[in-house]
């Protein structure tokens, strides 16, 4: 539901790629408890573009439609600060999905310090880190064409020196220099550590479970109506079919649904029957 207390869909998300000519298509749709699950939108690109920068077109197209949902479940690939603040800021789409691992040595290693657990006075411009120092020092890098802007909190090499903790906290070797933490700025920051602490409650998982079986959609597409070869050359005619096989997909998902039809239940393979 959204702030106004209008309904809005909620939908999910995932990427086909078809082998024959390049083009990869990535189709939302809703998935609300008691309604058929359909198809809204579908996105054809060239195979090589990465999905996760789709996810902004995909939502403005949805805006331009007025079919923007007030939640947008979509695996790890879709999931960033910015996607998780444009989708907000611009739409009103709470973005639900996995936020990619942090991949510092210390986030691998079990009880080293990672950003995380340093606190983040954004007012004073301080962190403190779990030994209970604070930073001397606050950096922000200039944000490049293709890098992401960051802030470095440098600690007093006096105070990581004779650490009890440092074996945790930073590798270095230099007695000259203490632990440096980077982080992102701070909207983008907090948009991050909300998205990671939802994914970690019961209320997160239930949410993100939704998700499943979003995979039948592809396979139906690819079984059924034929998305795995394109029929034509070109984007634009390729494009054409996509939303051609998304309207016959929503066709055989309302006759189901107004025959009584129930979704099929996953497969279970022979060997997880053996196992069961
Ligand atoms: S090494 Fe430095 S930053 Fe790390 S816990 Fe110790 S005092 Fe804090």
């Amino acid at each position: 539901m959204s702030d106004t207390g209008q309904h809005q869909p909620r939908f999910r998300s995932d990427q086909a790629r078809q082998c024959y000519d390049p083009q990869s298509c990535d189709g939302p749709e809703t998935c609300d408890a008691g309604a058929p699950r359909l198809v809204i939108h579908a996105d054809t690109t060239p195979a090589n573009v990465h999905e996760a920068p789709r996810t902004a077109p995909i939502h403005a197209a949805l805006a331009a439609k007025n079919l923007a949902p007030s939640e947008h479940l979509v695996d790890s690939a879709y999931v960033s600060a910015d996607h998780l603040i444009t989708a907000r800021e611009q739409h009103g789409i709470d973005l639900v999905g996995p936020t990619r691992q942090n991949l510092s040595w210390q986030s691998h290693t079990e009880g080293a310090f990672s950003a995380a657990d340093f606190t983040v006075d954004w007012d004073q411009q301080k962190v403190r880190c779990p030994e209970g120092k604070e930073s001397a020092g606050w950096y922000k890098d200039v944000k490049r064409p293709g890098q992401r802007a960051q802030v470095r909190a440098q600690f007093r090499a006096a105070d990581c020196r004779g650490c009890a903790s440092r074996s945790r906290c930073t590798r270095s070797q230099s007695p000259k220099q203490g632990r440096v933490v980077a982080i992102l700025p701070r909207q983008e920051h907090e948009a991050l550590a909300a998205a990671r602490a939802r994914e970690g409650t019961a209320e997160g998982r239930r949410l993100y479970a939704q998700r499943q079986g979003i995979e039948s959609t592809l396979s139906q597409a690819v079984r059924a109506f034929g998305l795995r070869r394109t029929r034509y050359r070109g984007l634009a005619k390729t494009g054409l079919q996509h939303a051609a096989t998304a309207a016959a997909i929503n066709l055989d998902r309302m006759a189901a649904w107004f025959a009584g039809r129930p979704i099929a239940p996953t497969r279970t393979s022979r060997f997880a029957g053996l196992a069961a």
